[in-house]
């Protein structure tokens, strides 16, 4: 069945003219539809990400706890090592300076035997030296001058240090803090307070290089990094690979669903395994057997249909001709019968008639879908055409009170095309337009573009609903099947017509306003191999309201 046409549905889009636009632009719209088409890509990506984030949250977290584990075995390490160091300058001190009355001499000699004792006793790694400072703002019967090891790098014994190792009481507390060295190393300052007799209080400080416990986790970091990178980019594979080995067959499921709604019946899914993907495949192939067998069937039946219709209409014809002569000779002597039967000749004869256009139509139609209809083709100018339609319409539509005028605007109108069924189309649209014109003036418009010419008539009537302006090219369809019709009557007349036109791939439209009356529009390729971009002819064409006062009267 003719698919319905209402108002520029089946019109071609029209293509804008290119436009200059940088090639980066469109890359994110590229990139849009790739994500959003591609299911592969999509889940790889989104498993990429996710697996990415999990391990950057992991090795951070394994990198800080790493390094801070580091730091404190080292502070522990230097802790003890100094708390043990401090304790043994003590007792140096006390036990050296106990018995004797230490001169001056004596006291530097002792501080340098001490820090050289400490040193030769230092066991843990990045030691780079002691010193041993005066406590400041004390009076003493003697002093010992401050002494360090040699490159102890005094610099960064930092003043808050100094204040918290002033504070303690005695060598019982050790003092720490993270420094940097001037080379930017990390290393660990650490002091704590000695108590000389007579001399006072001394200030004891260690520091201790952290460059190698840095150099581990930077290395520890580094692998970190290395290992979640390739981590990542392996679950990117073997998602890949699964999501492949899953959306593999549901491409192949889609490709065949689609080819199978473009008509390709035999299509089918391979059916491999015992998988929920096999039965899928089994269950889609199921169904498309019994949609194959009934589509089949179905058409076996339509074909049988037609060929009914045909073989029926073409049997028709020979007992019609027969009917009609006799009725001819009926008709022809009517004068001569009494009333009643003269008026039965004379139904005879009309009836006769529409029934020999009905079954012409019907013979048309059955032609239309056997395929076996060609176009004659010849040079044709359409406004001749147009303007012949129209003369040989205009004793009818005078009879129903109608104007029919023809409106051409200037162009080229010699275009190759089957007269016969183009004057077909027309007569059936001017036949429609004067039966349901109400009397109103007809406008027949024709115009031309560069790739197509048209006609559209429009008249001034009912109108047809809008409900009913999908329907009107669907056979034996008529709005009002009770009324009494003049011209023609069958509803056959619009499905032949969208039959001719798509024989010329052409579009047959319509346009409808209940009360203000309707245009039926033909567009017809000047070339048929080329598609037509846009109608030369509005739907509605537009119409000046004087004129068509003008033309009223
Ligand atoms: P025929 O086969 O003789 O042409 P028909 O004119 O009834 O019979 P179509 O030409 O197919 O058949 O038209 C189908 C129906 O569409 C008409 O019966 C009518 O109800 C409606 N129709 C068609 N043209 C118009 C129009 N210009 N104004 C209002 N209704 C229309
Ligand atoms: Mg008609």
């Amino acid at each position: 069945m003719p698919e319905a046409q209402v108002p520029d549905k089946r019109m071609p889009e029209i293509r804008m003219p290119a436009l200059r636009m940088p090639m980066w632009r469109a890359y994110p719209g590229r990139l849009l539809h790739f994500w959003r088409a591609n299911l592969q890509f999509r889940t790889v990506a989104i498993t990429v990400t996710l697996s990415g984030l999990a391990v950057a949250v992991l090795g951070s977290y394994m990198s800080v706890s790493i390094g801070s584990n580091l730091f404190d075995s080292r502070l522990n390490q230097v802790l003890a090592e100094s708390s043990r160091a401090t304790n043994q300058a003590q007792d140096f001190f006390d036990s050296d300076l106990a018995t004797t009355d230490p001169s001056r001499t004596d006291l530097e000699f002792l501080s340098n035997t001490v820090l050289s004792n400490i040193r030769a006793t230092s066991t843990s790694p990045g030691g780079l030296g002691v010193a041993i400072y005066r406590s400041p703002g004390q009076q003493t019967a003697v002093t010992m001058q401050p002494s360090q090891s040699r490159g102890f790098p005094g610099e960064v014994i930092s003043a808050q240090l100094q204040k918290a190792v002033e504070s303690s009481t005695g060598p019982e507390r050790v003092w720490w803090q993270s420094v940097e060295l001037s080379d930017g190393r990390p290393a660990l300052a650490v002091g704590s307070l000695l108590t000389v007799p007579n001399a006072g209080f001394y200030e004891l400080y260690f520091v201790y290089d952290l460059g190698d416990a840095q150099e581990t986790l930077a290395f520890v970091q580094q692998t970190l990094l290395l290992g979640g990178l390739a981590l990542v980019l392996l679950i990117g594979a073997v998602t890949y690979i699964v999501v492949r080995l899953v959306v593999g067959p549901v491409r192949t499921a889609a490709e065949v669903s689609q080819k199978l709604a473009a008509g390709q019946l035999e299509q089918r899914i391979p059916e491999k395994g015992e998988d929920v993907i096999a039965t899928l495949a089994r269950s889609f192939n199921g169904m498309a057997d019994s949609l194959q067998e009934q589509i089949t069937k179905l058409g076996e039946l339509s074909r049988l249909q037609q060929r009914f219709v045909a073989d029926v209409s073409h049997e028709l014809r020979t007992p019609l001709t027969t009917i009609r002569l006799a009725g001819d000779v009926l008709y022809d002597q009517r004068d001569t019968f009494p009333t009643a039967t003269a008026r039965t000749a004379e139904l005879l004869h009309t009836q006769v008639q529409r029934f020999e256009v009905l079954l012409a139509d019907l013979l048309e139609v059955s032609r239309f879908d056997a395929g076996a209809v060609e176009l004659e083709i010849e040079p044709t100018n359409l406004v001749r055409l147009v303007e012949d339609a129209v003369e040989s319409m205009q004793p009818v539509a005078s009879e129903h009170g109608s104007d029919i005028r023809v409106v051409a605007a200037g162009g080229y109108f010699e275009v190759e095309l089957d007269p016969r069924r183009i004057r077909r189309i027309l007569r059936n649209l001017l036949g429609n337009a004067i039966e349901h014109g109400e009397g109103k003036p007809i406008v027949v418009s024709v115009d031309s573009n560069e790739d197509a010419v048209a006609f559209a008539v429009r008249d001034h009537g009912i109108g047809i609903d809008t409900d009913d302006l999908t329907r009107v090219f669907d056979r034996f369809w008529r709005a009002d099947p009770s009324r009494k019709r003049t011209i023609g009557g069958t509803g056959l007349g619009l499905a032949i017509s969208l039959e001719d036109a798509s024989l010329h791939r052409g579009y047959l439209e319509v346009w409808s306003e209940p009360g203000n009356g309707t245009c039926f529009r033909l567009t017809l390729p000047r070339d048929l191999e080329r598609s037509i971009r846009v109608s030369p002819i509005d739907l509605p064409p537009a119409e000046p309201a004087d004129e068509l006062g003008e033309s009223n009267e």
